[in-house]
C-alpha cells in the first residue's frame, strides 16, 4: 500500500493561560494510504478536528511529524508550500459559516483558481460551471449567494470549492453533521463518487459511527487526545478490541437484528475528563468498565494486536 500521509507521535497543545495547557492531541500516530478513506471518530473534544487542522497547517504541531508525499509538512515553503496548499483541501462542518455571504457562488468556487492562477475570464467561468455540474448543481446557480441555498446545496458548493484546485487529499471535518438525515446520504454518496472519479484520498472526521462505517475503508477511534484503536471498518465494527470502541458501538443501532449479533448496550459512567489535566496512565480508565490497577500507573502502548488492527489498552499486552 502506498502511504500518502504519515503522522508520527503528533502532539498539539494549546496554552490557555494561567499555566494551563490543553493537551488536545497527545501522541497520535497513523498512516493514510493513497485512495482510501480513513474515518476518525470520537466524542466532541477528543482532538479529531485538531488533528485535521494540524495536518493542513491551520495549526502548527507542538511535537511529532507529519509527512505528506514523502515531505515534512512543517518544513514546506515557497513553491512547495503553494503546491501543498493545492493538494490538500478541507471541507468544513458548517457550510453556512465557511462560505462568504457577500460573494457569489462563482467567486467562492473560483477563489482557489484565482489564488493559484489556474484560469481567468471565460475559462475560469467554464471551470466553475463544470464544477457546479460535477457536484449536482448548474450554471443557473453561479450568480447566486450562499443564503439562497439549502444546507445540502451549500455543502455541495463547499465541495466544488475544494475540488477547484484539483487536490488529491481532502480533510472533511464533520461534513454532514449539520445536515438533515435525508440529505446526509446524498452528500456522502457524492463524495464517494468523486473519490472514484478523481482518485481522492479522504480523512473523514465524524461522530456518527454508522455513516463513518459506510464511507471509510479504515476507522480510527479517538479519546481525549489519544487514538485508542485503528482497524479496517468491518473488523472494527464486528470485533472491536478497545473498551471505549465497544461502548461507542454498543450505542449504534444494528441494521438487521435478525442476522447481526446482538449487542449489549454499554453505558459509560461519568463525563470525559478535562484535557488540561487528563487521568494518569490510560486516559479512559476513569470510565472504563474493565480498568485494572496497572491502568492508573502505566500509559498503554499503541500496538498492532492483530494484523492491521492497532489498539492502546493493557488488556492486549502480553
Ligand atoms: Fe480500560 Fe485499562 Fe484498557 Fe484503559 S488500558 S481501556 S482502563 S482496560
Ligand atoms: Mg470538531
Amino acid at each position: 500500500n502506498d502511504v500518502i500521509l504519515s503522522v508520527k507521535e503528533l502532539k498539539k497543545h494549546f496554552d490557555v493561560g494561567r499555566g494551563q495547557i490543553v493537551q488536545a492531541v497527545d501522541g497520535v500516530s497513523f498512516d493514510i494510504y493513497r485512495g482510501e478513506t480513513l474515518g476518525l471518530v470520537g466524542e466532541s473534544g477528543c482532538g479529531k478536528s485538531t488533528i485535521g487542522r494540524t495536518l493542513i497547517r491551520l495549526y502548527n504541531a507542538t511535537a511529532g511529524s507529519i509527512t505528506f508525499k514523502g515531505k515534512d509538512v512543517s518544513q514546506l515553503k515557497g513553491k512547495e508550500l503553494k503546491q501543498f496548499n493545492r493538494e490538500m483541501q478541507m471541507i468544513f462542518q458548517d457550510p453556512y459559516a465557511s462560505l462568504n455571504p457577500r460573494m457569489t457562488v462563482l467567486d467562492i468556487i473560483a477563489e482557489g483558481i484565482d489564488i493559484h492562477g489556474l484560469a481567468t475570464g471565460e475559462e475560469r467561468r467554464k471551470r466553475v460551471v463544470e464544477l457546479l455540474e460535477t457536484v449536482g448543481l448548474n450554471e443557473d446557480h453561479a450568480e447566486r449567494y450562499p443564503h439562497e441555498f439549502s444546507g445540502g446545496q451549500r455543502q455541495r458548493i463547499g465541495i466544488a470549492r475544494a475540488l477547484a484546485v484539483e487536490p488529491d487529499f481532502i480533510i472533511a471535518d464533520e461534513p454532514i453533521s449539520a445536515l438533515d438525515v435525508s440529505i446526509q446520504a446524498q452528500v456522502v454518496n457524492l463524495m464517494r463518487r468523486l473519490q472514484k472519479e478523481k482518485g481522492l484520498t479522504y480523512l473523514f472526521i465524524a461522530h456518527d459511527l454508522s455513516m463513518v462505517k459506510y464511507i471509510s475503508d479504515r476507522v480510527g477511534v479517538m479519546y481525549l487526545g489519544n487514538m485508542v484503536e485503528l482497524a479496517e471498518s468491518d473488523e472494527l465494527y464486528d470485533e472491536p478490541l478497545h473498551p471505549y470502541t465497544e461502548a461507542l458501538l454498543s450505542a449504534v443501532p444494528i441494521p438487521d437484528p435478525k442476522t447481526a449479533k446482538t449487542r449489549e448496550r454499554i453505558i459509560l459512567q461519568g463525563d470525559v475528563p478535562s484535557p488540561i489535566n487528563p487521568p494518569s496512565g490510560c486516559r479512559f480508565r476513569t470510565r472504563c468498565p474493565k480498568a485494572m490497577d496497572i491502568c492508573a500507573t502505566a500509559v498503554p502502548v499503541w500496538k498492532e494486536a492483530k494484523p492491521n488492527h492497532f489498539v492502546a489498552c493493557h488488556l492486549y499486552n502480553d
